[in-house]
């Protein structure tokens, strides 16, 4: 073991270095990538040395997505006491399902769920739970809801149409996951959003009565905090109104910006989440935890049992259920993803959580300025986002982050609002400062007058 320790600090404090250096990592082509590097398994092990270097070559040509020359996704950055947490973790290698197996980190996620239920409002009978990442979560909002409306479902199948509601901009594990559940696909309503990328709710309410009109059964209406692409709120009060007119489960899909949940300022962007069924969010993205962090919290814990338990006397054989966190899980053996997030609230407090959230907002302030007073750039984007949707010179989005890319300049990614595609900046590394935001740009412009020659065509 201390060998394969010192292995690792040895490559991870290259790496640190190196990042400094070279904030993207040398871009390998898919055609030469088995050329480049020496992947290949073979029958016979190899030195210590040898492993050392074949891990460092693979570890340093890897995308670097915690610099500041990374905006592709929806997370980026190191917070470095929950990559902390997650170390011992996957030391300790516990599974989740019993408190025999798992000891006091049962009690760690136990706190973690307990205060986000209590930073929502919702009393003892809140409670949730943790799985591998939001589609997951989503997943399981929408099994509750499934069962909750029907309880003879579990046991017999779906038998019913079942309508899902999500707008037309929301994430696409939706369609998905009405795939997994028997509810299907075809039965997904997407429904139109406005001029800021938030479902209509008054098409919303329109197409349930028709469904209703037409014997379908409406079971869930999934909001979204924080669009994918343009990083919209869908406005929960309208959608709790009907939701409880019509008595459908309403799930808030808060994967990507549901932890403004942590901010006093920006909390208001999901004013109404108190009133909903359940709400999943990702910590690792908005909190910076590394992948995967996603939580789901329900208003009711008894719909977790009644939809995910199953008796099992090899497994539960001890302790009281409450500490068992298998019977409330979609999995069997499940790995602490708790321990990151709690290891990092104990080391910053809530304060340091919002200070988090809040500094993305104010990155992207930063970069929202930047483009609305620079007559190069076209702003697609929408205030109170931490999505900078633009373009620049009226080049098309696509060729500008395909080119950055393949010159090891910088990672940043497309999107499509309506009839737009436009370059995505996402403003979700906390870790970064305002100049790291204004160096994006300079390094965008720079590189559009250099490669002229490429761009000719399409500069306006
Ligand atoms: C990222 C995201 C998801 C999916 O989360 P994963 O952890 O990647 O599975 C779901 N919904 C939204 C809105 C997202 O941004």
């Amino acid at each position: 073991m201390e060998q394969s320790l010192e292995i690792f600090n040895r490559i991870v404090n290259q790496l640190l270095a190196d990042e400094q250096e070279n904030p993207v990592a040398e871009h390998i082509p898919t055609s030469k990538l088995y050329d480049r590097l020496d992947l290949k398994l073979q029958q016979e092990g190899i030195s210590a040395d040898e492993l050392e270097r074949s891990l460092k070559d693979l570890v340093f040509t890897t995308p670097r997505t915690a610099t500041n020359a990374f905006f592709n996704q929806l997370f980026g950055g190191r917070q470095d006491k929950a990559i902390l947490g997650d170390l011992l973790s996957v030391m300790l290698n516990n599974s989740m399902y019993t408190y025999k197996a798992a000891g006091p980190q049962i009690g760690a996620e136990k706190v973690v769920l307990r205060e986000v239920c209590n930073l929502i409002g919702w009393d003892n009978k809140a409670d949730g739970t943790l799985a591998p990442g939001g589609s997951m979560t989503n997943f399981m909002g929408m099994l509750m809801a499934r069962d909750a409306y029907n309880d003879k479902t579990r046991h017999e199948g779906v038998q019913q149409t079942m309508i899902v509601y999500t707008s037309i901009e929301s994430h696409y594990s939706t369609p998905k996951n009405a795939a997994f559940s028997g509810i299907g696909r075809d039965n997904v309503r997407k429904i139109a959003t406005d001029a800021e990328g938030r479902m209509d709710s008054v098409i919303l309410k329109k197409t349930i009565e028709e469904d209703i009109a037409n014997g379908l059964h409406p079971v869930l209406i999934n909001a979204t905090a924080g669009t994918t692409v343009l990083g919209a709120f869908d406005d929960l009060v309208p959608l709790c109104t009907i939701a409880k007119e019509f008595n459908i489960w309403l799930h808030v899909d808060g994967a990507y910006c549901g932890s403004v949940l942590f901010s006093k300022k920006y909390k208001h962007l999901i004013k109404g989440i108190e009133q909903v069924d359940s709400f999943s969010f990702n910590a690792h993205k908005m909190l910076g935890t590394p992948l995967g962090c996603s939580l789901i919290v329900v208003k009711d814990k008894k719909h977790l049992h009644n939809s995910f338990s199953n008796d099992a006397s090899y497994l539960y054989q001890t302790d009281h259920d409450e500490f068992n966190l298998g019977k409330t899980s979609l999995q069997c053996g499940r790995r602490n993803d708790a321990l990151k997030l709690w290891v990092l609230w104990k080391s910053v407090g809530t304060k340091g959580l919002e200070q988090i959230v809040d500094k993305q907002f104010e990155l992207a302030d930063t970069a929202r300025d930047y483009i609305r007073n620079n007559a190069d750039y076209t702003d697609y984007g929408i205030d109170d986002s931490i999505s900078i949707c633009f373009n620049y010179k009226g080049i098309p989005a696509r060729d500008i982050c395909t080119l950055l890319y393949e010159h090891s300049e910088l990672l940043v990614g497309y999107g499509s609002f309506r009839e737009d595609e436009f370059i995505r900046l996402v403003t979700i590394n906390a870790t970064n400062g305002n100049e790291d935001i204004l160096n994006f740009f300079k390094i965008l412009e720079q590189f559009v007058t250099e490669h002229e020659s490429l761009f000719a065509k399409s500069i306006s």
